[in-house]
């Protein structure tokens, strides 16, 4: 599954963070995943809560932060209101997602010793 897939990456950035900075544990982990992302968040939950164990992150939340998919055109960056056609008014040029697809883990409380 994707969700797995993105958690296992997930871990091991924090585990290397976590190795860098001498941490003894992680307490927090915010991630910023976007609407057009394709992460069903529910599924990212349960793989974050099945891998987790016995890893850095065994007692480290995961608070998740959902972004709205946005958009713009991509010839003169007028915003397209959410709904309308994925058109430019003014220009005519096709629109380009601004934010949500992204993936990014955003901050890690680590505890350092
Ligand atoms: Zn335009």
């Amino acid at each position: 599954m994707h969700e797995y897939s993105l958690i296992q990456a997930l871990v091991e950035r924090v585990e290397q963070e976590a190795r860098a900075r001498h941490a003894a544990s992680v307490h927090r982990l915010s991630v910023r995943i976007g609407e057009m992302a394709g992460v069903d968040v529910g599924l990212f939950r349960t793989a974050y809560d099945t891998f987790r164990e016995r890893t850095v992150c065994a007692d480290a939340t995961l608070d998740i932060e959902l972004v709205p998919a946005a958009w713009a055109c991509q010839s003169c960056a007028a915003p397209i209101e959410r709904g309308r056609p994925l058109r430019c008014d003014r220009c005519g040029q096709p629109a380009r997602l601004v934010t949500g697809d992204e993936i990014m883990l955003d901050r890690i409380e680590l505890e350092v010793l």
